[in-house]
């Protein structure tokens, strides 16, 4: 029986994340990736990249964003279409339990669009060239105990299927290794 795992699409490919980002962040990420794609490849298990929504949407020049400017019909709808044929893989797998056995999704904590229990939330928006106290803008940005934006369409996307209880979510996330790690074994 083949064991198959859904992934953000950088837990694959980095490059597609958005550049400049906090360098300690960055490399205690990179460690926990590297551990978790080794252990998943070493134990046989397939893995299906999700589509990445801010690069298919804003390229690789975008800033940095909270899941409050993300969270408007038009992002939203953007996830909803790439995630349709995602969806149907998902359900084909499913629907073949006697040949696969679909361990879950996982996501980037702390990421406006991919985080699954935690996601980063600022009022932000606007022009920076007129903004007063732009430092105190940037630093109102936290992380909240909720879901990014894609992983709130990704989820109502399984509801909607009736599947919400059949796919496990959890997410790539630093401070905690074991969530991602757990899900292999
Ligand atoms: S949007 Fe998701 S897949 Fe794309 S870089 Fe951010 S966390 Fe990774």
């Amino acid at each position: 029986m083949k064991k198959i795992l859904f992934v953000s699409h950088c837990i694959l490919n980095t490059a597609s994340k958005v550049v400049l980002y906090n360098k300690d962040e960055i490399e205690a990420e990179e460690e926990l990736r590297l551990k978790f794609l080794n252990k998943a490849i070493s134990e046989g298990i397939q893995i299906i990249q999700l589509p990445c929504p801010e690069f298919t949407l804003y390229g690789p020049r975008r800033w940095g964003h909270t899941s409050n400017q993300f969270d408007n019909t038009f992002f939203m709808k953007h996830c909803k279409k790439i995630l349709t044929p995602i969806i149907d893989q998902l359900k084909e797998y499913l629907a073949n339990e006697d040949f696969f056995e679909v361990l879950g999704i996982v996501g980037i904590d702390g990421s406006p669009s991919c985080g699954v229990d935690y996601t980063c939330f600022a009022d932000w928006y606007g022009s920076f060239e007129c903004r007063q106290g732009l430092e105190d803008t940037l630093s109102s940005c936290k992380l909240i105990k909720k879901s990014g934006i894609f992983m709130d369409v990704l989820k109502e996307m399984l509801r909607e299927e009736g599947l919400e209880d059949k796919v496990k979510l959890t997410s790539l996330y630093a401070p905690e290794p074991e969530k991602c790690l757990n899900i292999i074994s």
